[in-house]
């Protein structure tokens, strides 16, 4: 058995508490568990702050990919047009898989350390008026970088485009006023920032919206609306669902709300990673993204100096209890360390220990 926690952006370290709810085995038809798919339905919109009169929401098996994949296939139509705003991995992603599907798409790309500018997509907007719907990712795991939620929902609210968000490392950790936002379809998963394990995603959607895409689906298991229809009769999936993943989310939910809801959980996030940023610049060691655009999810660091083996610290620091995340960049060596999951100030404080005490040995 491991013995060490999980410093990655999902799966991440949950409690024992959320793993012991995987010690049942639950029928799927039976009403006992039907209701937990209900209460985590509701309880996702209440996280969300919106209006159960106007949002839906609808889990979808897999990771949090096939939930992205499902809003894409069942969501556009094929004289729609998408325009994807991208600037790490996961707005790549969304492009490969719009090509599989044979969306029509536009691409705004940035560079990774950069947030998509305004008048750059304005610009797309203005002269290409056959976009219906406008993708970005929030928080780019990527990097750490977060992008303007406020301003790509002033732009999608004032060109009247269908909004799409893909929150999967934010939601939960980062407070967003969903309905404010007048976000169409936000998809997160079950192993973010919620806490849970991996098994399955979701989506919070406008039901208006939803209710609109009836046939559209290119996939018959990642059909969304069909997953919602089925969905939204009693709490049964349509299909087997992963009912040990559910039964822990719930859970995890449930310690959401104990932990003081997204707000506290919030503030845990931002404060361990502004300690963590704070003490490795000390020991030269910095963030990618500069701290105005660096999300509290996950920091990407630069390689103090050219001696630096990044095999020789992820051992290091994995035989004190700690496993953090290789970089995802080509054109500069990085490493990444999250900070979300059950992770507290102790631990950070002695990661930093550990890391500290690696940089003196190196040092010698
Ligand atoms: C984790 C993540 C995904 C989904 O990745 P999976 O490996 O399929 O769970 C998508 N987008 C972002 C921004 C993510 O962080």
């Amino acid at each position: 058995m491991n013995n060490y926690k999980l410093l990655t952006p999902g799966p991440l370290t949950t409690t024992s508490t959320v793993k012991e709810e995987m010690l049942l085995d639950r029928c799927t038809w039976d009403d006992d568990y039907k209701s937990i798919t209900q209460k985590i339905r509701s309880q996702l919109l209440t996280f969300a702050g919106v209006d159960p009169a106007q949002y839906t929401a609808v889990l979808m098996p897999g990771s949090g990919t096939f939930a992205v994949e499902s809003v894409l296939t069942s969501t556009i139509a094929d004289e729609d047009k998408l325009l994807i705003v991208s600037n790490g991995a996961y707005g790549e992603r969304i492009v490969q898989m719009a090509g599989y599907i044979g969306l029509r798409f536009a691409e705004y790309r940035v560079s990774y350390d950069q947030q998509p500018d305004e008048a750059g997509i304005r610009s797309v907007l203005e002269t290409d008026p056959d976009i219906s719907h406008i993708v970005m990712v929030h928080c780019e795991t990527t990097t750490g970088i977060l992008n303007p939620l406020e301003m790509i929902s002033r732009l999608a609210h004032e060109y009247d485009k269908t909004l799409i968000i893909d929150a999967m490392s934010s939601f939960g950790g980062i407070e967003m006023d969903v309905g404010g936002l007048g976000i169409d379809y936000l998809i997160s998963s079950a192993n973010k920032c919620i806490q849970g394990v991996p098994g399955f995603g979701f989506v919070i959607a406008k039901t208006g919206k939803l209710a609109a895409c009836k046939g559209i689906a290119r996939s018959l298991s990642l059909d969304l609306f069909d997953q919602w229809k089925e969905m939204d009769k009693d709490g049964k999936w349509r299909y087997t669902s992963p009912t040990h993943v559910v039964a822990a989310f719930s859970k995890a939910m449930d310690e959401l709300v104990q932990e003081g809801g997204i707000p506290a959980r919030s503030r845990r996030y931002r404060d361990n990673n502004a300690m963590l940023r704070e003490r490795l610049a000390q020991l030269g060691i910095h963030a990618y993204i500069s701290p105005d655009k660096q999300s509290p999810i996950i920091t990407t660091f630069l390689f103090p100096n050219e001696r630096f083996s990044f095999q020789d610290f992820y051992a290091y620091v994995k035989a004190r209890g700690y496993v953090i995340y290789p970089g995802k960049l080509t054109e500069v060596d990085t490493f990444r360390i999250g900070n979300i999951g059950e992770i507290h100030r102790q631990d950070i404080e002695q990661l930093c220990e550990i890391i500290e005490e690696y940089m003196g040995v190196t040092a010698k």
